[in-house]
């Protein structure tokens, strides 16, 4: 996971640093808005931590930008500014959470995964494995660039599996998470709409682990 850190106190920006990268993540860390702005068009980051006083451009309207570009990337604003105000302004134009200075390392670490969590969720603009391509906004599938017609189903299951690439999902959670409590299930429904998935994306788009259940594969 790569992080932005926009943080013009060196000090507080080099214990930022260390505590996350010691924690597992790649940091970029930029001092001033400016340099902030060039890095938030790269598009590479996971997230960003955003301070709002900043020389060059201040952290409000970095954030405003973002959101301006329909920029989904997770915001948590650090601030010394614990003004209630402030803190209603930064939410109220997009940031995730925030953090008050000073602030405890391993909180600041905790609330980072946790937006990151959330965005893994439902914040991911796109999911991707290989050439297949699922927007769940758009709820639109493509394959290699062209446009695949699935059921409500078919999608819910196929976003159920690229949610989670690589990993093996059995029928029990494949069937947990696209019925609801209240709709009627077939017993060999999932195998139904896999069936369909496979004859729609190509037989090897979804394996069958025999046994465990079925995992995502980038065509
Ligand atoms: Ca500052």
């Amino acid at each position: 996971m790569r992080l932005l850190l926009v943080e013009d106190d060196r000090m507080i920006g080099r214990a930022m640093r260390q505590g996350l990268a010691d924690a597992g993540f790649t940091v970029d860390w930029v001092t001033d808005g400016k340099s902030a702005e060039g890095a938030l068009r790269d598009g590479v980051y996971d997230l960003v931590l955003l301070d709002l006083g900043l020389p060059g451009k201040d952290g409000m309207s970095l954030l405003r930008d973002l959101r301006r570009r329909h920029d989904p990337l997770p915001v948590l604003i650090v601030t010394a500014r614990d003004e209630v105000a402030d803190r209603i302004a930064g939410l109220n134009a997009g940031a995730d959470d925030y953090v008050l200075k000073p602030f405890n390392l391993d909180e600041l670490v905790a609330r980072v995964r946790a937006l990151l969590r959330r965005r893994a969720g439902t914040g991911v603009p796109l999911l991707q494995c290989g050439a297949l391509v699922l927007d769940p906004v758009r709820r639109e599938a493509q394959l290699g660039g062209v446009p695949v017609s699935l059921s409500a189903k078919e999608f819910a299951l196929l976003e159920t599996l690229m949610q989670r690439p690589g990993a093996v999902l059995s029928r029990e959670q494949l069937e947990n998470a696209i019925y609801g409590w209240q709709q009627e299930v077939g017993s060999n429904a999932v195998e139904v709409h896999l069936h369909n998935l496979r004859r729609k994306l190509g037989p090897d788009t979804i394996r069958n682990v025999r046994g465990v259940g079925y995992k995502v594969v980038g065509p």
